[in-house]
């Protein structure tokens, strides 16, 4: 089956052997050779001032942003489940919150979020979304972080990139605090969250909120190349041989461009053979379609072609489908999944099948290659 969901990923082979070898203690000079060099990779990726890793799913990098780096209300855009949760882990933590609504095929507006915070000085953070992955869309989130500064440069920024590091490169000049999840872009398993930081959130945290999400404890810690509790030490095993894979393929450049000509030769081939693209913005990350077929086209690539790609979660369970462009990805085998899409398309009586999904990856996907 080949695995196209935007997360969880396929996690590559080499990475999968490396997270196979014999169990070994988090508190021993080896493992925390094995953390410094992970660390070291990460501040590459992350381009921020401090990076911290946590033992848990993305949502707990959530919670713990938004309770260290928010002390009174969190604005959180809510275009989609994801940004939703924000506004659920504030009023969960006995913070306020102000949220921006919009369809999930929406992307907030830089007006909207000025307009926002200056109607509501108490705001002390801004939570927001890069990449939905509710209806895949792409949040001007660099425009709203600078806006927001030049507004009140004491809140802080906090970008739920799950769905973007690793896939496009941030600029991060206004960003306080970038979260990535171990599943999506990094192609590992669940389980392993985190969080790069700038030094305006570092004097923020101070000595930190709550006791397990504690950053203080966890950035002090990590500068030691130790953990506060028990280290996730198999999934950073993973992480540091996926970063060592990503650099042996040519580096987080290669990885962006690849990715960047990959979500548009998908969305070429997907729009050549009548299909509609939910989001106004789409992201990088995932190509989501809309179609009152979408359950039915699920099923044909899951039955006939061994495709798993993500359908929709609430009001769109059934109405969109969304397939992952996260990752170090074979060409061939995008182009077998855009190639099912077409003939579950003839299958379904819509159109006959002519194999132009196929041809337009491969001209714009291999073709535009440098
Ligand atoms: C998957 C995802 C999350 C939640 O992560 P979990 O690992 O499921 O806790 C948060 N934000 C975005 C954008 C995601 O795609």
């Amino acid at each position: 089956m080949l695995l196209f969901t935007p997360g969880p990923t396929p996690v590559p082979q080499n990475v999968r052997n490396a997270m196979s070898a014999e169990t070994i203690h988090h508190r021993t000079p080896e493992f925390e050779a094995i953390f410094e060099k992970t660390r070291k990779k990460l501040f590459e990726l992350f381009c921020m001032d401090e990076v911290v890793m946590l033992s848990s799913s993305g949502t707990g990098a959530m919670e713990s942003a938004v309770t260290n780096l928010c002390h009174d209300t969190l604005l959180n855009v809510n275009s989609g489940k994801f940004g939703e949760r924000f506004g659920k882990i504030a009023v969960a933590c006995g913070l306020k919150n102000v949220e921006i609504k919009n369809e999930w095929n929406t992307p907030v507006s830089v007006e909207e979020v000025v307009a926002t915070v200056k109607a509501n000085p108490q705001i002390d953070a801004l939570a927001v979304q890069i990449s939905e992955s509710a209806g895949g869309l792409r949040h001007p989130v660099e425009a709203i972080a600078k806006a927001v500064k030049e507004i009140n440069p004491s809140i802080m920024v906090i970008a739920d990139g799950i769905t973007a590091v690793g896939v496009e490169k941030i600029d991060v000049t206004h960003i306080d605090c970038l979260i990535a999840g171990s599943q999506k872009a990094l192609m590992l398993p669940p389980g392993l969250a985190i969080l790069g930081l700038s030094a305006a959130a570092i004097e923020k945290i101070g000595k930190g909120k709550g006791y397990y999400f504690n950053l203080a404890t966890e950035i002090k810690n990590q500068r030691a190349n130790t953990t506060a509790w028990t280290a996730a030490t198999t999934l950073i095993i993973g992480l540091l041989e996926i970063l060592e894979t990503i650099e042996r393929d040519g580096g987080v450049e290669k990885l962006f461009a690849d990715t960047q000509r990959r979500a548009k030769a998908t969305l070429a081939a997907m729009e050549a053979i009548g299909l509609h693209v939910y989001p106004k913005n789409p992201a990088l990350s995932m190509t989501t379609i809309d179609d009152q077929d979408a359950s039915a086209i699920r099923k044909i690539l899951n039955n006939d072609f061994h495709v798993n790609v993500a359908g929709g979660q609430d009001h769109l369970k059934g109405k969109i489908f969304r397939i992952n462009q996260m990752g170090l990805i074979a060409p061939y085998e995008m182009a077998w999944v855009l190639n099912s899409v077409e003939m579950a398309l003839d299958k379904l009586g819509r159109r006959r099948y002519d194999g132009t999904a196929n041809k337009i990856f491969n001209e714009i996907y291999i073709k535009e290659a440098k």
